[in-house]
């Protein structure tokens, strides 16, 4: 069969390819403890679920209008509005499949082939992946530990050329937890409109945060015409099998992402739009229960890392990954993922899942129980000692 020759320039998300191996261990009858993979592991909150049910005998098994549901998305409009200090209306919201798809269509509906796109780096591997499969030039943003893993607004800066179209933000970040700071979001805002760039603020995890508040780049103002913010109902409500995420952005482009949902779903599964509707209105206890767990987790997971020789480890100021620094052990990270996993049983992911300048550090989700947690780190432990 013929392949479409941009199919060679198509990325992917290892995380998925170690879980097929673990699995293949744990069939084997390993046993195989799961920091690999980015998704809370609470179930999602009861509410949620029978709101589902109800949904689904009340006939919400039909299509629905592309752009997502008028109730739910003027329930988003509402929230945006309340947590982002802007006001946004429905005819701003589009509801897709997850907040995956929202990467994917305003790169599609905003970048031509030539245009050079800045994305962090490391960071979510599907930035640079779809940028690349575009035909867009990929200008990686460095993502430092030295800077408290946040953003060099003058080495961003220096990025710019007149070819610059977009950029892409993400805070808290994935994969190193790391805050992009209100006075760096206001010199970002500034660059946007002096250079006229559209902006892509991804905050899938903008509940999810240890210290400090959330700051959006949507709410500095002018900001609205230049940013499409992205969040979701996956991390916040442990969602993620569900597939349900939305994208916020002016009207005219709101108009023309939602044709490409025509073009390709349809529309957002319309009775996990209605359970979405309770997820915003309903209680939200469970999911900032959740949050606290989280915290717990960090702090034994973090202590845990620094007490093993040969690994440093910062504190995460938000989302639920650290991003140990390994460079000091003698082996690559690549390796060190295949050594953990293959002979401990300790699923993490290579740094460089995230792109190159994740080489020297590992990725570990702690959306695992303390019990797991600390016997992860005990492996490790003893794995350090055996290199
Ligand atoms: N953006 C970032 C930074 C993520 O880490 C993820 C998921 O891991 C997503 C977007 C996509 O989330 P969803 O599962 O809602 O598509």
């Amino acid at each position: 069969m013929k392949l479409a020759s941009s199919l060679s320039r198509l990325g992917t998300e290892t995380a998925f390819e170690v879980l097929v191996r673990a699995k293949e261990l744990e069939a084997e009858g390993r046993s195989v403890i799961h920091l690999e993979i980015g998704e809370p592991d609470f179930n999602t909150p009861v509410n949620i679920r029978e709101a589902a049910k109800a949904a689904l005998d009340e006939g919400y098994t039909h299509y629905g209008p592309p752009a997502g549901l008028p109730l739910l998305r003027q329930a988003i409009a509402e929230e945006i509005t309340r947590t982002r200090g802007v006001g946004v209306g429905p005819d701003n919201v589009v509801v897709t499949p997850g907040g995956k798809p929202i990467i994917f269509f305003s790169l599609l509906a905003c970048v031509d082939p030539g245009d050079e796109v800045i994305y962090p780096n490391p960071g979510f591997p599907i930035y640079e992946s779809v940028i690349n499969w575009m035909g867009a030039r990929a200008v990686p943003l460095p993502i430092r530990e030295e800077n408290d893993f946040s953003v060099d607004v003058d080495e961003l800066a220096a990025l710019i050329t007149p070819k610059t179209t977009f950029m892409i933000l993400n805070s808290p970040g994935n994969p190193t937890g790391g805050l992009i700071n209100r006075d760096q979001l206001a010199r970002i805002a500034e660059l946007a409109i002096e250079h006229n760039l559209t902006v892509l603020a991804d905050e899938i995890y903008s509940r999810i945060i240890y210290e400090g508040e959330h700051t959006s780049l949507l709410s500095f103002p002018g900001m609205q015409e230049h940013v499409i913010l992205l969040d979701g109902f996956s991390k916040t409500y442990a969602m993620t099998g569900w597939r349900a995420g939305y994208g916020v952005m002016p009207e005219e482009l709101a108009f023309r992402v939602a044709r490409l949902m025509t073009n390709s779903n349809s529309c957002t599964n319309t009775f996990v739009q209605m359970a979405c509707v309770e997820a915003l209105k309903g209680p939200q206890d469970e999911a900032w229960a959740m949050v606290e767990e989280f915290r717990r987790r960090r702090e034994v997971i973090v202590e845990g890392l620094n007490a093993i020789d040969g690994i440093t480890c910062r504190r995460p100021r938000g989302a639920f990954y650290v991003l140990p620094n390994v460079r000091a052990l003698p082996r690559s990270s690549k390796e060190l993922e295949e050594y953990f996993l293959e002979e401990y049983g300790v699923a993490t992911l290579s740094g460089t899942s995230f792109g190159t300048f994740g080489e020297g550090y590992l990725r570990l989700s702690y959306a695992n129980s303390l019990e797991n947690l600390r016997e992860a780190l005990a492996r490790m432990a003893e794995g350090v000692r055996k290199l």
